[in-house]
């Protein structure tokens, strides 16, 4: 992470002007090459712009995963982290796949190496194995299915009908919400994120207080005590869907902030507050922004495009058993 930082922090920052004449030459270079972007919505608010004009797109991991399989796009610039850019290449090998920064990676990721998991899964071998998408390609070749934090709870619920003891990884959080909301078998590993796993509940028990108009939107990735005072408890998607339709106009927000920038698009007139992080007391508070996401810039698509990236390579092995777990999550949600 602290390398993530310091990357960030020696970022050289370009003006107004400068962006927007980038903006035109990456859009340029993307219709000639047949290149499109998958952004996440974690990403920084220019980038997302830049996905949408240029007929990309800007979603949860789910959708990016759905639409990178069906573009017809030969090269596909993934904006947003390592596990992303594994998985649309594994759902299109025959395309070109580049991140925009081949360092933005994920604490969920980093946290759960496949020896480890490995182990814990042949310590279990009666339980079915559920890895969230936030997780390397060969943690997921090791599993049964993977999921998204916006359809785990009905995947779960589908295997939990069946009886089936479960094993849950890497985000203990979002794990323990599960189990509660379905009653599943659910043994958990126990990683978090280092962005959700900062928010407090004492310190937003306070702002709602004095903003007690204010609906609460949390993602599941945060602990327990934090979802507890959720007026809806989402994936991103779900979230800005609920900011959308909601007829309340302000909202403090519980996940990335980078989503707040789609939230404000979609809803000009609604204010949008970032959720406060660090306990009571605290010297230093999290910026309630993930180091990784930030990674991904202007001159990182550009530099992407020019072949100067290393492309998103798969192992056949690993990918053919990888696509199998991906393949039944998009295939329970069509
Ligand atoms: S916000 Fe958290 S879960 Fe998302 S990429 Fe960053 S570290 Fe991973």
């Amino acid at each position: 992470m602290l390398e993530a930082r310091l990357f960030n922090k020696e970022k050289t920052s370009l003006n107004l002007q400068e962006k927007i004449l980038l903006k035109e030459e990456i859009k340029d270079k993307l219709r000639v090459m047949n290149a499109s972007i998958i952004c996440h919505y974690y990403v920084d608010g220019i980038v997302q712009d830049l996905a949408i004009e240029s007929g990309g797109i800007v979603a949860d991991s789910l959708e990016m995963a759905r639409y990178g399989q069906r573009s017809s796009a030969d090269i596909l610039i993934v904006a947003g982290v390592k596990f992303m850019g594994e998985t649309a290449k594994i759902l299109s090998p025959q395309k070109k796949v580049f991140m925009v920064n081949n360092m933005a990676t994920c604490s969920l990721d980093v946290g759960c190496s496949f020896d480890d998991f490995n182990e814990f899964c042949d310590n279990n071998p009666s339980r079915t194995v559920l890895v969230y998408a936030n997780t390397s390609a060969s943690i997921k070749a090791r599993s049964d299915w993977t999921v998204t934090s916006s359809c785990a709870i009905d995947i779960v619920e589908y295997l939990a009908s069946k009886k089936l003891p479960l094993i849950f990884a890497p985000d203990k959080h979002l794990g323990n919400y599960i189990k509660k909301m379905t009653g599943a078998d659910i043994l958990n590993w126990e990683g978090h994120c280092v962005v959700h796993d900062e928010f407090k509940s004492f310190e937003l028990k306070k702002l709602s207080k004095n903003m007690p108009e204010a609906e609460i939107l949390v993602h599941p990735e945060a602990p327990n005590s934090v979802i507890e005072l959720a007026d809806c408890v989402g994936s991103t998607s779900q979230l800005l869907k609920y900011s959308k339709q909601s007829k309340c106009k302000t909202f403090i927000v519980a996940t990335d902030n980078g989503l707040i920038h789609a939230m404000k698009k979609s809803s000009p007139k609604k204010s949008f507050i970032e959720a406060p992080t660090a306990g009571n007391g605290a010297t230093c508070k999290s910026c309630a922004h993930c180091p990784w996401m930030e990674m991904n810039d202007l001159k990182g698509v550009l530099n992407a495009l020019g072949g100067n990236a290393e492309e998103i390579i798969v192992q056949n092995e690993t990918s053919e058993k990888a696509m199998k777990s991906i393949t039944k999550m998009l295939n329970f949600t069509r």
